[in-house]
């Protein structure tokens, strides 16, 4: 674009007279500074002679010098000259130093503007430009104009990282912004937010069908492998997508949904693309409530260990029983362990939190016969604490339970996230006595390797296979194999969540010892559980 028509001829009549001064005098400023003042002193004598032919000032100064000879007229009038001229050519010097003084500080500060503004790695606009651009689109946004904020982030990035390196890593994103800018519609700013989240204003919309076309070109285009060098790798990305007017019209809440839909879009899998909904809102608070009121019950001790009986079924002797939390709010009521779990683990309340039930749970069960169990549950998260052994033997000793009575439930998936802690800790729990079971058995997928290189006790059986025994061949054949194996092995067997008498025959005609589920009770509070010990309870339940 430019603003003065440069052709020669065309438009000279209206150029103005101080634009020609200021294009002859950065003319002269461009000369050596020999030839410039050389000039500047032509100039000067030039205007002198003008100004003296017009008034003719000459003659006059002349006879008044002769008049006065006395006063030497004629030397003041040349060293009055001569002080004219040069002090002619100071201004001018200092007036160009002033200009390209002025010139460099306006490059510079256009420069830390540029760079303020942008992410050095990508050379993207930064989160800075982002807020100011959103700010801005949001100006000319009405319901006939709609604009779209897209909020990208990479799937898989981390893992990327790790196994290659940042170096590796920084090119990939490199990589994912050229190719992600190459499919941008016009109009359209794409941004680096930080990390690996992305983000892109679409403004001037007539329609949804526009940043959803978008989102798939930009899904499509990640897809791709990544070539770095003789490193092939993928990424994906999801994309949450809020729409201004309707989901809001200033950029905090706009940027807000559009990050409640990429959430959403995350936990539904890779490369998934998701629109803002209302009810994302009503979900977010009540799960930032139940983060609140979580931290509040953790800090009060109010969740408390149930107990599940856990059954010999030959003759339904109760055997022990397994401690599950459970946890009664007063804002909401019974929240199910699978929500208020997966809060602790996400807010780094788990490990306080498992401490305090193993706590409890020891001292409870320390007022039931001896030759009672205890299994307690290690969720995936609390193995990735190397300490989680000691700290578990500490609880041992602190309430005087024997680790002998302690049975530790690890699940298939904890195992494969974390051989190598699970390996350490569950060796050094079993020289203290403490015997170890695999939970939920095959709903992972532990290689047979993995599972032997583990000393275990127990396997438990998980409840979806119990619950189609005899519905579908698969499961039947499953259960009956992995029996064989735990007998193979010399290790017991507990099946989980029998229901009804049909799976039970079923489970001892296989050769399962052990088993827990609502035939014979659900998980009851600690000053149940010695009435559960009598024999006829757990016998009939099934019909109660
Ligand atoms: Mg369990």
């Amino acid at each position: 674009m430019h603003l003065i028509d440069s052709k020669p001829g065309v438009g000279a009549p209206t150029r103005d007279f101080g634009a020609r001064v200021r294009k002859i005098w950065s003319g002269i400023a461009s000369l050596s500074p020999v030839t410039s003042d050389a000039i500047i002193i032509s100039i000067c004598v030039v205007i002198i002679f003008c100004v003296e032919y017009y008034f003719e000032f000459a003659p006059k100064l002349f006879e008044f010098a002769i008049a006065y000879e006395e006063w030497e007229v004629d030397n003041l009038i040349f060293v009055v000259f001569v002080m004219s001229i040069g002090f002619a050519i100071f201004s001018y010097r200092r007036m160009n130093e002033l200009t390209l003084e002025m010139k460099a500080r306006r490059n510079a500060e256009m420069e830390a503007r540029t760079l303020s503004r942008h992410d050095p790695l990508t050379g993207l606009p930064n989160r800075r430009y982002f807020v100011e651009m959103l700010g801005d689109v949001l100006l000319t946004t009405t319901p006939d104009s709609l604009s779209a904020v897209l909020m990208l982030d990479l799937d898989g990035f981390k893992s990327v990282n790790d196994a290659y390196g940042h170096a590796v890593g920084d090119l990939v994103l490199i990589q994912f912004a050229q190719r992600v800018s190459a499919v941008m519609r016009s109009g359209a700013v794409f941004i680096r937010v930080g990390g690996d989240e992305f983000a892109v204003i679409v403004p001037n919309i007539r329609s949804l069908d526009n940043p959803t076309a978008l989102a798939r070109r930009i899904v499509t285009t990640v897809a791709e492998p990544f070539l770095i060098g003789p490193i092939t790798t993928t990424v994906g990305v999801g994309i949450g997508i809020a729409i201004a007017p309707s989901d809001g019209m200033d950029p905090e809440t706009l940027v807000q949904r559009a990050d409640r839909a990429l959430y959403r879009a995350k936990a539904e899998g890779r490369s998934r693309i998701h629109f803002f909904e209302p009810e994302m809102d009503a979900h977010v608070e009540r799960r930032v409530a139940i983060e609140k009121e979580l931290r509040a019950a953790v800090a009060a001790n109010s969740i408390v260990p149930y107990y599940q009986p856990v059954v010999a079924l030959e003759g339904r002797r109760v055997v022990g029983f397994e401690a599950l939390a459970r946890w009664k709010s007063d804002k909401f009521g019974w929240i199910a362990p699978d929500v208020f779990i997966t809060v602790a683990e996400e807010i780094g309340l788990i490990s306080e939190l498992g401490d305090q039930l193993l706590r409890q749970a020891c001292l409870d069960a320390r007022a039931w016969p001896p030759e009672l169990t205890l299994a307690f549950n290690i969720s995936a998260i609390q193995l990735h604490d190397p300490g989680i052994g000691l700290r578990i033997l500490t609880i041992l000793a602190e309430t005087g339970f024997s680790a002998r009575r302690l049975e530790l439930e690890i699940t298939e998936t904890a195992l494969v996230e974390n051989i190598k802690v699970a390996q350490d800790v569950t060796s050094q729990l079993r020289q203290a006595g403490v015997r170890i079971a695999l939970d939920d058995f095959g709903t992972g997928y532990a290689t047979l390797s993995q599972l032997l290189s583990l000393k275990l006790d127990r396997i438990k059986i998980d409840r979806s296979f119990v619950d189609r025994l005899g519905k579908d061949k698969e499961s039947t054949t499953i259960v009956r194999a992995v029996l064989g194996l735990a007998n193979g092995f010399e290790l017991e067997t507990t099946a989980e969540g029998i229901e009804n008498d049909q799976q039970l025959s079923a489970l001892q005609a296989d050769g399962c010892l052990e088993g827990q589920g609502f035939l014979f009770s659900k998980a009851v509070p600690a000053n149940e559980v010695l009435s559960l010990l009598e024999p006829e309870k757990t016998k009939t339940r099934a019909s109660a």
